[in-house]
């Protein structure tokens, strides 16, 4: 999904970007797989802001943000772009909003604190021209430090499959062929979402009932805590964040929760290339109101169109049609 929701309105960059773009279309991990699973999707995606943002894309974004300031505290940078964006223009979430976008808050700054270990702020890459002269925005960071690219994608769990649907998909082959360059993908398990929260060790710990002292998993053992342990979301907690992740360390979470996987550039580089050149002849054909893909709906994350389809009209949903087709950086954290 991109950013330009957070566009508010034409400037003459914009503007200067439309008239570059007619000519280039741009690709990027995002909008490849919105086009694969929905061209529906893709083209409404472009041409509409939404009336509320996903808690994900508020999430992504704020990560983005928080790695890529120069400004001293990042993880506060992160938090409060959410808070922002819950401010307006509002996020799909429903009852105690103001506390469950404090929970997303703290997730995005606890896993800008996990990955900014460094004072240098992350930088993306810059956009490649692919064969036919069209575009590829990438979604991986350069990091100070670090030979590779670094792509983050943000998981509800890093299992076998998923592993498989990240690296053989659009998202990774397509910046490994693009870049023409190895990459590193880093997996975060930020755990599923329940009741609008998501539920992982980044976001909740357990309280000892006498000592009070905090908790994260049983070292030898697999067993839960007994029921005399409460359970306490971060945003409702004092515990500092540096306090927090030393914690997780210390019960052996992070092994499950965050993954490092080195990827190639296949062998058969070239054909996945045209294959992107085909899409962007398909993309440049596409009408107006594209068809319907169902398993699109829910494929990648919520479609925010669920409302609108089968209609064809968003706007008659609180949609708005976009003055310019989005151009900024997009979020580059896949879900
Ligand atoms: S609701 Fe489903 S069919 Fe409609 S645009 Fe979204 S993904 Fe496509």
């Amino acid at each position: 999904m991109p950013s330009s929701e957070l566009t508010p309105a034409a400037s003459s960059e914009d503007v200067q970007q439309t008239t570059k773009l007619e000519s280039h279309l741009v690709l990027s991990p995002e909008r490849v797989s919105t086009y694969e699973i929905c061209p529906r999707r893709f083209a409404w995606t472009d041409a509409y802001t939404q009336p509320f943002l996903a808690p994900m894309f508020a999430l992504r974004t704020a990560l983005d943000r928080g790695l890529t300031t120069d400004h001293a505290e990042p993880e506060r940078i992160a938090e409060n772009t959410v808070l922002e964006l819950a401010r307006s223009p509002g996020l799909d979430l429903i009852g105690n909003v103001y506390s469950l976008a404090m929970h997303y808050a703290k997730l995005a700054g606890i896993l800008t604190a996990l990955l900014r270990t460094g004072t240098e702020p992350w930088t993306h890459i810059p956009d490649a021209e692919l064969t036919d002269g069209s575009l590829w925005r990438s979604g991986c960071y350069h990091v100070t430090g670090a030979t590779l690219p670094v792509r983050i994608a943000l998981v509800d769990r890093w299992t076998d499959d998923r592993r498989r649907g990240e690296l053989g998909g659009w998202r990774t082959i397509g910046e490994v062929c693009a870049l023409n360059s190895p990459i590193t993908l880093t997996a975060i398990n930020i755990g599923p979402a329940i009741h609008q929260r998501r539920h992982s060790a980044f976001t909740r710990c357990y309280r000892h009932p006498r000592n009070r002292t905090f908790r994260f998993a049983r070292r030898h053992s697999e067993e839960d805590f007994s029921r005399t342990w409460a359970k306490l979301w971060r945003e409702d907690c004092d515990l500092r964040t540096r306090e927090w992740l030393d914690k997780m360390h210390e019960d052996g979470c992070m092994d499950d929760l965050v993954a490092h996987v080195t990827v190639p550039v296949p062998q058969r580089r070239a054909a996945y290339l045209l294959e992107l050149e085909r899409m962007v002849r398909d993309i440049r054909g596409l009408p107006e109101v594209p068809e319907m893909r169902l398993s699109g709906c829910f494929g990648l994350s919520p479609c925010p169109f669920t409302a609108v389809c089968p209609g064809i009209d968003p706007t008659r949903w609180g949609f708005r049609l976009r003055s310019v087709q989005p151009h900024k950086h997009p979020p580059t954290i896949s879900q």
